[in-house]
């Protein structure tokens, strides 16, 4: 099996374990970040910020054109700026909806066109438990989930007839870079997971190549919460 498969954010973390699990599988991963680190293997890395559309839909185009259409799109990059509301700045709410929500559509977009001329696909957005069960001090990254899957389930309809499916991975507490400095809220949220241990990266990019492969052909539309029980299916 050879896909041309797009993963964003794959230079490190639950991105970086999502494209090692499709290159291991022998298909061809790109990855679309602002550093150009990506695990061995990799076809391809393109330094993207994926907040500039320009710069996300050239580089779909040029995949395209090396590897063929784009059979998976896993939307993975994402950030965090965490405050408080009442102190929450404007960038810090503009850059988190600016990354995590329009360049999410940006690379959907650009990704889904190639999948609708091929009349086949999978899209994965890496979404959160957060806008499910409220976490103080994420308003900005929340919301930004939160669309995500509003964004899922309309793509999800509008491209059902080309044999496309469109999911949300919503991960609980995974170790990564991300979560490295949450210091006693992490330990806090730790202790809450019924499973009784914080999500690997690997959790997470099984989950999501079960969605990109043939056993997953009949889920659309669907939010997979993948967290230890934390938020008890949503
Ligand atoms: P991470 O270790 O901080 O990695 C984030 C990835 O996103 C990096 O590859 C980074 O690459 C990329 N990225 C960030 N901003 C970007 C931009 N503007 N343009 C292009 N790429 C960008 O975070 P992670 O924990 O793996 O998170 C991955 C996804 O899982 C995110 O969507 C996050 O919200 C979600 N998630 C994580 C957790 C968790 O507990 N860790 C829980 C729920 C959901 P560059 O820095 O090279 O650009």
């Amino acid at each position: 099996m050879t896909r041309h498969v797009i993963v964003t954010g794959a230079s490190r973390g639950i991105g970086e374990a999502i494209a090692r699990h499709f290159v291991e599988l022998g298909d061809s991963v790109v990855n679309l970040s602002r550093s150009l680190t990506a695990p061995p293997g990799v076809a391809k890395s393109f330094s993207v910020d994926v907040a500039d559309s320009t710069a996300v839909s050239d580089a779909v185009k040029e995949s395209v054109g090396e590897f063929g259409p784009v059979e998976v799109a896993v939307i993975n990059a994402g950030i965090t700026r965490d405050g408080l509301s009442v102190r929450m700045t404007d960038d810090q709410w503009r850059e988190v909806l600016a990354v995590n929500l329009d360049g999410a559509f940006y690379c959907a977009r650009a990704a889904l066109g190639s999948m609708i001329r091929a009349r086949r696909g999978s899209l994965v957005f890496i979404g959160s438990i957060s806008p499910f069960v409220g976490v103080a001090g994420q308003a900005n990254y929340a919301a930004a989930k939160a669309g995500l899957v509003g964004l899922a389930r309309a793509l999800a309809k509008e491209v059902a007839s080309r044999s496309i499916t469109v999911n949300v991975v919503a991960p609980g507490l995974v170790d990564t870079d991300m979560t490295s400095d949450l210091g006693v809220a992490r330990e806090t949220m730790a202790a809450m997971i019924p499973l009784g241990r914080v999500a690997t990266v690997d959790d997470i990019a099984g989950v999501v190549g079960f969605l990109a492969s043939n056993h997953a052909r009949y889920i659309t539309g669907a939010v997979i919460p993948v967290d230890g029980g934390l938020a008890m299916g949503l």
